[in-house]
């Protein structure tokens, strides 16, 4: 395979790092530091149209792949940012696209790719069910012309800065299914029709990401924002799985990059003992290694992503690139804080904040553990371990 960028990719690399430059350290930073929405940032890329990469050109977007769209969350994280406000556009892109009809995809695909809505909320985990998705609990009931949705959902991001939300909802109680996987359907909930009867509680977390306790109390959303067929939400949420694992992948090989400069960097500069600190093998050998690791990953992350665009299968890649890339960025994550000895600890130095956004990738959108067990399973034919 040949994974030199197209003439356009590398245009598009180039773009989003302009765009990036007008967001500098400081911007996230702040950002960062008031628990506040990157607005401004997110604002930008839609009015270029950066964020409707994945929507067909004849509802108004650039109709770009996977490989493209991985470029652009890539160099957002490269460039100091986090791409995880608004990467979830993204992800469930593909289950509009796939399993949509023609209606609702007029309806919304225009006005998401124009900017004018966003569709940046994934309602799937809930507290009693976990990495276990196909248990979860919050029930949507058919009344009529309409469904009635009543439940919890837990970690769910962007409820407060999106219009629409992807959710995930059971249509058929658990123990009346012989298919564990199917009783579960999606649905495009209006947020803003929701007033009222849903409750959104922020949760304080380790890293500015915009994550809620959602509560749902009678709901209403009519029938035609049910996605595809009742019962066979999971299925669709699966096939969606692939892109966001390759999409999770460049987000972590563009936060490994930015560590393993900004480590270099630093290495270079600062003098201990009379030479700069980066002349020990002790610590440039650990940044050299991560600044491997992150290639390494980096190549299976073409592989999936080209093989995704050609409509290859790709689980095993996907799965890979996942596993390989955040591992990486972790630990060059590391590296560049040991580099920088307690000034990694400083804020004004972005590694801490980077350490702790980079972090969240071992374990959403999905945890390594269950990448692993995917692997084992699919890949090395052992027995299912979950
Ligand atoms: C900041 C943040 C944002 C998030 N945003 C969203 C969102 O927008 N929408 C959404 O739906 N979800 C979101 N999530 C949830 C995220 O997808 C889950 O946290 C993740 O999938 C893990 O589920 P869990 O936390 O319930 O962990 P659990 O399922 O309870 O697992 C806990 C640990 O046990 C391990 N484990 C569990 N079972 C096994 C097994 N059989 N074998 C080996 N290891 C196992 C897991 O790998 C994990 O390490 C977000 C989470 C965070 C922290």
């Amino acid at each position: 395979m040949d994974f030199n960028l197209t003439v356009e990719q590398q245009q598009i690399r180039d773009e989003i790092r302009k765009v990036c430059k007008e967001f500098p350290d400081g911007y996230w930073r702040e950002v960062d530091h008031n628990k506040a929405y990157p607005e401004a940032f997110v604002r930008k890329l839609s009015e270029l149209g950066w964020l409707a990469a994945l929507i067909p050109e004849e509802y108004g977007g650039t109709g770009l792949g996977i490989t493209e769209a991985s470029i652009i969350l890539e160099e957002i994280n490269h460039s100091g940012g986090v791409a995880t406000a608004c990467h979830a556009q993204m992800y469930t892109m593909g289950t509009l696209l796939r399993h949509g009809n023609e209606e609702q995809k007029k309806r919304y695909l225009p006005k998401i790719a124009n900017g004018r809505l966003r569709l940046q909320a994934f309602g799937v985990t809930e507290p009693d069910a976990g990495s276990e998705s196909t248990k979860i609990q919050t029930t949507a009931t058919r009344k009529g012309d309409r469904y009635l949705i009543n439940g919890q959902k837990i970690f769910i991001s962007r409820v407060l800065q999106s219009d629409l939300m992807l959710l995930l909802a059971r249509t058929t109680p658990y123990d009346a299914l012989q298919d564990k996987t199917r009783g579960l359907s999606v649905f495009i909930v209006d947020l803003s029709e929701a007033k009222g009867k849903l409750e959104v509680k922020p949760l304080d977390l380790m890293i500015n990401h915009h994550t809620n306790a959602v509560f749902f109390d009678n709901v209403e959303v009519p029938v035609e924002n049910l996605i595809g067929q009742e019962g066979m939400g999971f299925r669709y949420i699966i096939d969606g799985w692939n892109a966001e694992r390759i999409l999770v992948a460049a987000e972590a090989i563009g936060d490994g990059r930015w560590f393993v400069e900004r480590a270099a960097r630093y290495a270079s500069q600062r003098v201990v003992f009379g030479r700069p600190i980066g002349s020990n093998q002790g610590v440039q050998f650990p940044i050299a290694k991560a600044y491997a690791n992150i290639e390494a990953a980096d190549l299976v992350r073409y592989q999936a992503a080209t093989k995704f665009d050609r409509k290859e299968k790709c689980g095993a890649e996907a799965n890979l690139a996942k596993y390989l890339a955040s591992e990486a960025a972790w630990e060059a994550a590391n590296a560049c804080l040991t580099t920088h000895g307690g000034y990694g600890f400083a804020a004004e130095y972005d590694v801490e904040r980077k350490f702790r956004e980079t972090r969240l990738l071992t374990i959403a959108p999905v945890s390594n553990n269950l990448v692993l067990a995917y692997l084992g399973q699919h890949v090395l034919g052992m027995p299912k371990s979950y």
